[in-house]
């Protein structure tokens, strides 16, 4: 049997660049990238499936009664959740999982398995992170603002991590990323 793989959550505050540095480092096949469920509608370019399933407010909320999500969170009005089976499954084959979620869901992560690595990534400032989800165009004005205003809420549960990586440059942040994760597989944990 294979050794169980190791849980990552990486959080990043929204206009962070988590969502690109996610997609290079899964490029390597030990890690298996959790795709959540969501009631927010899908963003142009974006495919059922592969960034996200989009369901239905009626059917997230039947889905988190029923225990289908690991953990799920409400984000701006709408709702997030970890499929559980997904999880489960790649651990045990031997696969490190990453879940790509906000705070309150990483903090129920932690709190089912302890053993979870909770890993940040904030861009280098609070005006650069403006300018990302400005420049990105995806956003209406105001939506801009409510994720602004959520980053702020989140920042003061920073030091709830594990570890925070700055993401100045995509290609350092990936290897970053990796280096810290293919660490966890060598350390000897005494407690
Ligand atoms: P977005 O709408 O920009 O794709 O995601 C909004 C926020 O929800 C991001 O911080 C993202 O990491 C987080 N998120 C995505 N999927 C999940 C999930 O399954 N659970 C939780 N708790 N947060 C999620």
């Amino acid at each position: 049997m294979s050794k169980r793989g190791n849980l990552f959550v990486v959080s990043g505050f929204s206009g962070s660049g988590k969502g690109t540095v996610m997609k290079q480092l899964c490029k390597n096949e030990q890690y298996a990238l959790s795709i959540s469920c969501t009631s927010r509608a899908p963003r142009d370019g974006e495919t059922n499936g592969k960034e996200y399933y989009f369901i239905s407010h009626e059917e997230f909320v039947k889905r988190q009664a029923e225990g289908y999500f690991l953990e799920s969170a409400i984000y701006v009005n709408k709702g997030y959740g970890t499929p559980l089976g997904f999880v489960e499954e790649n651990l045990a084959a031997g696969k490190d999982v990453i879940l790509e979620i906000e705070m309150q869901g990483a903090l129920q992560v932690k709190k089912t398995y302890p053993d979870t690595i909770l890993i940040f990534i904030t861009p280098p400032s609070a005006a650069e992170l403006r300018r990302r989800l400005t420049a990105r165009g995806t956003e209406t004005k105001e939506l801009i603002e409510k994720r602004l205003k959520r980053a702020v809420e989140e920042g003061v549960y920073m030091d709830q991590y594990d570890y925070i990586i700055v993401n100045d440059d995509l290609d350092v942040c990936v290897k970053e990323l990796d280096a810290l994760m293919q660490s966890t597989h060598h350390a000897v944990k005494f407690n």
